[in-house]
């Protein structure tokens, strides 16, 4: 792609500034709870007709996302180029004084996955203007349930084939942790797995001063307490990143009895899969052993959240690119550290090499600088167009060839 096509983009994406950010404010007001965005799909289904675009799956794969193709004019034979957003909202309360405040009671895109939403539906706008210059198909994919990971679109969206088409994929997310306008960039691992795990030690009760009548849950809890956290310091590669925390711990009444039972809740967070399992393995092993030892039982339960986001080095390699083209290597920010955050963009990472992109939005003199999450948390408007333009870009710019990623 041109220096001139990226110029053209960002002429078009501040054209349909206003709109964008329109969009953005209605999404902003409606939020609708994972696996419910209802409205929020219908609402994405008009403005895509609306463009003019015909090819539209609503309801994909028995969820509440959308799937839609920009098919090129041209087509190559590379496989198509994967553009998603998240679309869901989460059961907070917001605290945000805005003429364009959730109207929903206790419920807010605290997220910003209206604005994932509407900066996608923007360069939807902008793609499907361009199509004689797209090098390849463009499938938008709006998920449903991101943030509860019971109802994983991603996951249910990759079960039903919406990878089986795609070259390469891109995920965006809005981060108030680097200044706006910015974009963080990262090659490997962007986010851990995030799992947790349920721990029940059951003795059997006695008097404090008659241990031999009764078998003790409190020590084997403290027993099993050192040896999960071996695990991580003894079984693990000490170059793999690992974090095994116990966060909860409960049991025994009084001081002069012993319980018969202690119950812990934890998480696992990691970003390698034989790790993972390795450390679900040995977690139930030492338990196992500590029940057989002392002479009680054990009830282990281990709960898989969303798989690592691991990033495919060419497709990050492009990006980079992209954004050093689009808008100038001082916007481009190597993120060094990764998250220990989930995020369930990492099912189609698993299935197809692509890159899951920050984009930034802090803005002090603006008093935009809430974690996500939190009740206060806004996006910065300004950015919104940015980021339609950089979904934009990556689609125009992927290349003709099979293996893309190359201007
Ligand atoms: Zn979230
Ligand atoms: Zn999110």
């Amino acid at each position: 792609m041109t220096q001139s096509g990226f110029e053209e983009v960002k002429f078009l994406a501040e054209e349909f500034k206003e709109e964008i950010i329109a969009w953005r404010k209605h999404i902003h007001m409606y939020p609708e709870l994972s696996g419910k965005e209802y409205k929020t799909a219908e609402f994405i289904v008009e403005r895509l007709k609306e463009f003019g675009i015909e090819e539209i799956y609503p309801a994909f794969g028995g969820t509440t996302s959308v799937v839609a193709y920009i098919r090129a004019e041209n087509p190559s034979d590379g496989k198509a180029v994967g553009l998603r957003a998240d679309i869901d909202a989460l059961p907070i309360e917001e605290k945000n004084d805005v003429p364009y405040k959730s109207r929903v009671p206790g419920v807010m895109h605290a997220c910003g996955h209206d604005a994932h939403t509407a900066m996608l539906l923007g360069a939807a706008k902008i793609l499907n203007q361009l199509r004689d210059k797209l090098p390849r198909d463009v499938k938008l994919i709006f998920q449903s349930c991101e943030e509860y990971p019971p109802c994983s679109g991603a996951r249910a969206l990759v079960e039903a084939g919406v990878c089986d088409d795609l070259g390469v994929i891109f995920g965006m997310h809005v981060y108030p942790e680097i200044p706006s306008g910015t974009v963080g960039v990262k090659e490997g691992a962007m986010m851990a797995a995030a799992d947790f795990f349920k721990v029940e030690l059951i003795g059997k009760s006695a008097h404090a001063s008659k241990p031999h009548m009764g078998v003790d849950p409190i020590l084997m809890a403290a027993q099993a307490i050192n040896s999960i956290h071996h695990i991580v310091s003894r079984k693990v590669n000490p170059l793999h990143p690992a974090v095994v925390t116990i966060g909860k711990i409960e049991g025994g009444y009084a001081p002069n009895q012993i319980p018969d039972e202690v119950k812990m809740e934890g998480t696992v967070r990691t970003f390698n899969e034989a790790v993972r399992d390795k450390i679900a393995d040995w977690m139930e092993r030492a338990l196992k052993g500590i029940a057989e030892v002392y002479g009680g039982e054990y009830r282990f339960e281990y709960i898989h959240g969303y798989p690592p986001v691991i990033n495919d080095k060419n497709a990050t390699r492009y990006v980079r690119e992209v954004v050093k083209k689009l808008l100038g290597e001082d916007r481009l920010i190597e993120l060094t550290e990764p998250s220990m955050g989930g995020e369930d963009f990492a099912y189609y990472l698993k299935k197809v090499p692509g890159s899951y992109i920050r984009l930034g939005t802090r803005n002090e003199e603006k008093g935009l600088v809430y974690p996500l999450h939190s009740a206060h948390f806004d996006v910065d408007e300004d950015i919104l167009p940015l980021g339609s333009a950089l979904f934009a870009s990556l689609a125009l710019g992927y290349g003709k060839t099979p293996e893309g990623g190359n201007f």
